[in-house]
């Protein structure tokens, strides 16, 4: 099925101020870019902004009151996080077009939601690292709330943990989160201990990583340590935080993704789809800073989507030892 892709130039309405890195460009970009040269089958759809019953899924009463207070206002709600008139009803886009993109993989096509702003730092509570609404976990509840899938896999590639995600989820046990990401760094959580609790214990897992690491450590953490754990928690739905900033020019981090390793990443993403989940998988846009990286990051993604096989990877790096413990960590107690 020829993959979806949910956007809107009213995406470029959020203004988070001269100098800040999430900024219009980054949509602007994948727009021109992807149109300009379009990626054979992938369609194109219009976002619609998420309702609020799904956004109280998200986040609590008073966070959406504190959004909707910001409606119209150009104010800092953290110190990395800015509004622009625009920005609450751009946000509620995203957690939309986010939404838009699970029931179109429900459906049995895949979807990529290119949004700003970003969400997997916001939690239920609290306006985070560019983050108003957490669009993943809004997406998430949504194919819960269907009925559709009792069991969602969160795999989030950003170069920073995502901590509103597993912060929502890490006392259930519905949703596996896996997270890759610099640490320790921005936001300081997702280390190899933070396991999820009651419930939900071992359905968090982190893969906290040195700066510099590479395509084949990120991929081997998949392999590693996804991909026994995904075996077992049989998802019948694939999410993914998909931020481009592990690319190695991007000005945020200290990663060396290349564009190759973010296909790598994609075909792994997929092939856990189809084999436990009918091959449904959506994704998201998290960060991603360096232009060049964004917009060839998700081309490399939408063409693994419509069929392309990736170059073989390369060998592990000097995450290589970090994922190792990570295995060590999460393995299964016999
Ligand atoms: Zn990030």
């Amino acid at each position: 099925m020829p993959t979806r892709l949910y956007s809107d130039v009213q995406m470029l309405d959020h203004q988070p101020g001269d100098g800040h890195p999430e900024r219009p460009a980054r949509i602007a970009a994948l727009l021109s870019g992807l149109r300009e040269r379009p990626v054979p089958g992938v369609s194109w759809h219009t976002a619609r902004e998420a309702t609020h019953e799904e956004l109280l899924r998200a986040h609590a009463p008073r966070h959406l009151r504190l959004l909707q207070a910001a409606e119209g206002q150009s104010v800092s709600l953290d110190p990395d996080t800015h509004t622009s008139p625009d920005s609450v009803q751009v946000a509620r886009l995203a957690a939309g077009a986010t939404i838009q993109a699970v029931e179109s993989a429900l459906a049995g096509t895949p979807a990529f939601a290119l949004v700003r702003p970003p969400g997997h730092h916001a939690e239920r509570d609290r306006v985070m690292g560019f983050c108003l609404i957490n669009n993943v976990v809004a997406a998430a509840e949504a194919a819960l709330a269907s009925g559709l899938v009792e069991r969602v896999l969160i795999l989030d590639w950003d170069l920073h943990h995502g901590n509103g995600t597993q912060r929502h989820f890490e006392g259930r046990d519905d949703v596996l989160f896996f997270s890759t990401h610099r640490f320790p760094f921005y936001p300081g959580t997702g280390a190899l201990h933070e396991r999820g609790h009651g419930a939900g214990e071992g359905h968090t897992i982190n893969v906290p990583l040195p700066s510099g690491v590479g395509d084949g450590d990120l991929r081997l953490a998949i392999d590693a340590v996804l991909r026994p754990a995904a075996d077992r928690f049989r998802p019948q739905l694939v999410l993914v935080s998909a931020g481009f900033d592990p690319y190695h020019e991007d000005p945020l981090g200290d990663m060396r993704v290349s564009i190759e390793g973010f296909a790598s990443l994609c075909d792994a993403a997929l092939d856990i789809a189809r084999t436990h989940a009918q091959g449904r998988i959506a994704l998201t846009l998290e960060g991603g800073y360096n232009l060049t990286g964004l917009t060839e990051g998700v081309r490399a993604c939408l063409e693994v989507l419509e069929g392309a096989t990736p170059p073989p990877t390369p060998a592990p790096g000097r995450g290589e030892r970090a994922v190792m413990e990570a295995m060590r960590a999460h393995a299964p107690l016999s």
